[in-house]
C-alpha cells in the first residue's frame, strides 16, 4: 500500500525505531507516548495505549523492544477491531455518504461505486446534495470515471426525493445498490437530523427490506480536529461507520486509531489518494502491520 507510505515513514518511523532499539524501561513508555501524541492519536488514546502496553510487558514478561512492538502491534488492531460487517442488504443496499464539504465525500462516492462495482454490485449514484448545483455536476462527471448511472434533480429539490426517486428506479432496474450523496452543510445539526430523517423515512418507503448504512468521511488531514469536531453530530446523523480520507498526504495518521474509541464508529474504508482506485476497504490488521512492520 504504497498510499500509507508518509504514514509509515513518518511518526510511525519514529515509533518504530523508539521500540526496536531498546529495552523496556519508564522512559520508553514517556517516549513512545510522546511519539502517539505526535502521529495524531490523540492524548487519551496515547495514555490508554501506553497503559495497555505496560500491562501486556508485565502480564507476559516481555524483555525487549521488538516483543513490545509485537504487543502494540495486537493492541492497535483490537482498538480499531469493527463490531461486525457492514450491512448490505435488500434491493437495493442503501449507502448514505455524510462529510463537511471539502473532505473528498464526492471523490469516495466515486471510489465507492467503483469498488463495489468491481466486486460484481450493480451500483447507482443518488445525487442528493442539491444544496449546490455544482455538487451534483461534480458526481456526475465521477459517476461517468466509475462507469455508473446517476440520478440527478435540479438545485433545491428535495434530498429525499432525488434518494426516493433513485432507490425506485435502482429496483426498476435490477440495481442492488445506491451509493447517496447528502448536502456537506453538517453545522446545524438540528436541520441535519431532519433532512436525515426524512431520507431515511423516504428509503424505507420505497423499499422497505433495504438495508441502510451512513458512511461519514473525514479528512486525515484535519486529524483529531476532525473527530471532534465530527463527535456533535455523528450521533444526530446516525452514522454507521467512517470513511478516512487522504491518508496518503499525512506523515501522521494516528487519527484512525482513535476513530472507533472516540466516535463509537468503525473504519471502514480508507482513502489513499485522487485516483478512482484508491480507497481501501479498513483492514485494523494490514493496517496495524503496516504502521509497525
Ligand atoms: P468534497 O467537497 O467533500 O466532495 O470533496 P472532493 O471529493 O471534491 O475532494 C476534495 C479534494 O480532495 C479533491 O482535490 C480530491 O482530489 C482530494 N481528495 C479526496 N480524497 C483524497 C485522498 O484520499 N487522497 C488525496 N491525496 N486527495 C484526496
Amino acid at each position: 500500500q504504497n498510499g500509507l507510505k508518509k504514514t509509515r515513514t513518518g511518526f510511525w518511523g519514529n515509533i518504530f525505531n523508539t521500540l526496536t532499539g531498546a529495552e523496556i524501561t519508564d522512559d520508553l513508555y514517556d517516549d513512545l507516548e510522546e511519539q502517539l501524541i505526535l502521529a495524531d492519536v490523540g492524548a487519551d488514546m496515547a495514555l490508554r495505549l501506553v497503559e495497555r502496553l505496560r500491562r501486556e510487558v508485565a502480564n507476559q514478561h516481555l524483555k525487549t523492544g521488538p516483543q513490545a512492538m509485537d504487543a502494540l502491534r495486537e493492541i492497535l488492531r483490537e482498538e480499531m477491531e469493527p463490531f461486525g460487517d457492514m450491512e448490505l442488504d435488500g434491493h437495493p443496499a442503501v449507502i448514505l455518504v455524510i462529510g463537511v464539504n471539502g473532505v473528498g465525500k464526492t471523490t469516495s462516492i466515486a471510489k465507492l461505486a467503483n469498488y463495489y462495482r468491481s466486486q460484481g454490485r450493480k451500483v447507482m449514484l443518488a445525487a442528493g446534495d442539491t444544496f449546490r448545483a455544482a455538487a451534483s455536476e461534480q458526481l456526475d462527471i465521477w459517476a461517468g470515471r466509475a462507469g455508473v448511472p446517476i440520478v440527478k434533480a435540479g438545485e433545491g429539490a428535495d434530498p429525499a426525493a432525488v434518494i426516493f426517486d433513485t432507490v425506485k428506479s435502482a429496483q426498476a432496474r435490477g440495481y442492488d445498490m445506491v451509493i447517496a450523496d447528502t448536502a456537506g452543510r453538517l453545522h446545524n445539526k438540528a436541520n441535519l437530523m431532519a433532512e436525515l430523517a426524512k431520507i431515511s423515512r423516504s428509503v424505507h418507503k420505497a423499499a422497505p427490506e433495504a438495508s441502510l448504512e451512513t458512511l461519514l468521511v473525514l479528512d486525515a488531514i484535519t486529524g483529531q480536529n476532525a473527530i471532534s469536531q465530527a463527535r456533535e453530530f455523528c450521533k444526530a446523523a446516525n452514522a454507521s461507520g467512517v470513511i478516512l480520507t487522504k491518508l496518503d498526504g499525512t506523515a501522521k495518521g494516528g487519527c484512525v486509531v482513535a476513530v472507533k474509541q472516540r466516535l463509537g464508529l468503525p473504519v471502514r474504508f480508507i482513502g489513499v489518494g485522487e485516483g478512482i482506485d484508491d480507497l481501501i476497504p479498513f483492514d485494523p490488521a494490514s493496517f496495524a502491520e503496516e504502521l509497525l512492520p
